[in-house]
């Protein structure tokens, strides 16, 4: 048995994935983690989509590695470096040029927190206003400005200030009729809504931590249209479902949308290293310099691997082919395991390699969870109250991994499920 009396004794209170998963990790490759006790898990979690490569991919170690011996920089805040200039020059190439999109790439600190802060602060600035639109369960991160515009109620009780100049709207499908976009636009045509004239709307395309909720194309596109039409600026945070995890590289490419502002952190790096972006269109650039900054800016060993997780991954298109495929064998395994359960109040939704199992009781999703876990799966819950079982696997999982994690997740659901029917007083109503 493990020993958790270090962190149990040490670590604040505020640990959380660490309660879920009580054992101590010391391997890692691929989709696979391994324990000190020898366990094995198969990894549908990839670092809250932080691993979208999975653990460790060889290239990306090689050339860290390698970067290391020859004395490469690590730390140089926003110095010009040749890992930064090789990153900026393999993202144009790879990522903005073939795209269509015109970006400069600003680097705040290295946390996804730290590309909506920018993002928000930009978008005021240029705006001259104060007002951001948000959506109903967005998550953008834990600092004041982020958690201003974040949906959760525990996690914005934490501010422990007033958190303000911003409105929480209806994401698409809030509301039963589907009808949260009109409420927008009525809300910025009428004079007398009371909603003061934004500087920005901040949306998610798909939220993760929400419980995959997914904006359809259509709403997004109205979106759009409805900020350019009332000089708002569009802010897409891609911090968790860019870098592929829909499908294309930018979650939004699909919709045929150009956001103003665009947040990347989690996968940028490939390696699980921090890295964040903060993407702009070139006339919104109104920063005077060291206006906005941070220590670690500069993250070079990130650059390094995310200069050749783009090269290795984004070349061409045959990677979204991948993870189309993979994405419809996972949402193809979990409709067949809630078809199998009528009685267990479950369903299905998802975009790509993001998809969730939403169970109607949030105990039962809770429990497959535990259950997962104790089957040598990783998987986590999302959504206000943690009713999505998420599955976020990564998106170079082999085709074994990914049918060994279904097989185990289908499993235990069907122990679940039988359970509750062996205890159907137990089920909260
Ligand atoms: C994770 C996440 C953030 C915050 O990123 P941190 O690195 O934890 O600060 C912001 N937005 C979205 C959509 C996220 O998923």
């Amino acid at each position: 048995m493990v020993d958790l009396s270090v962190f149990e004794t040490l670590e604040s209170e505020v640990r959380s994935y660490c309660r879920d998963w009580p054992t101590v990790f010391n391997r890692a490759s691929g989709s696979r983690m391994w324990d000190t006790d020898g366990v094995a898990y198969v990894d549908f979690f990839a670092g809250a989509g932080a691993l979208n490569y999975g653990h460790n991919f060889p290239a990306l170690t090689d050339a860290l590695v390698e970067y290391l011996r020859d004395d490469g920089i690590i730390h140089s805040l926003d110095m010009s470096t040749v890992a930064k200039e090789r990153f900026l020059q393999v993202f144009d190439e790879k990522i903005l040029r073939p795209r269509g999109l015109n970006y400069k790439v600003q680097f705040p600190g290295p946390t996804g927190t730290n590309s909506v802060e920018a993002a928000l602060k930009l978008a005021r600035k240029v705006k001259g206003r104060e007002q951001i639109v948000s959506f109903t369960n967005a998550f953008h991160g834990m600092t004041l400005g982020s958690l201003a515009v974040t949906g959760n109620a525990m996690k914005r009780r934490g501010a422990g200030v007033p958190l303000s100049h911003t409105t929480s709207l209806p994401y698409c499908n809030f509301l039963e009729e589907g009808s949260s976009i009109g409420l927008l636009e009525a809300l910025l045509s009428d004079g007398g809504s009371g909603l003061d004239q934004p500087a920005a709307v901040i949306v998610e395309t798909v939220q993760g931590e929400g419980g995959i909720n997914v904006a359809s194309w259509n709403w997004l596109r109205r979106l759009s249209e409805l900020c350019a039409e009332n000089d708002i600026l569009l802010i897409v945070d891609d911090v968790q479902m860019g870098c592929g995890r829909t499908g294309t590289f930018f979650s939004f490419e699909r919709a045929g949308i150009q956001p103003d502002i665009v947040c990347l952190s989690k996968s940028i790096s490939g390696f699980g290293l921090p890295m964040a972006l903060t993407l702009m269109k070139p006339e919104l650039d109104v920063w005077n310099p060291g206006e906005h900054n941070g220590t670690f800016r500069g993250n070079n060993a990130a650059f390094v691997t995310a200069a050749v997780t783009l090269d290795q991954f984004w070349s061409d298109n045959s990677f979204e082919g991948e993870i189309e495929e993979k994405g419809s064998l996972v949402s193809r395994s979990l409709a067949s395991i809630a078809g199998r359960h009528p009685d267990l109040g479950v369903d299905t939704r998802g975009r790509g390699m993001a998809v969730g199992l939403v169970f109607d009781d949030p105990r039962l999703s809770s429990a497959v969870c535990k259950e997962a876990f104790s089957s040598g799966l990783l998987v986590e819950s999302a959504g206000p109250a943690g009713e999505v079982v998420k599955l976020m696997p990564a998106l170079t999982i082999d085709n074994d991994d990914l049918l060994e994690g279904l097989t185990i997740l289908a499993n235990c659901v069907d122990r679940v499920a039988e359970f509750e029917s062996a205890h159907p007083m137990m089920r909260a109503k």
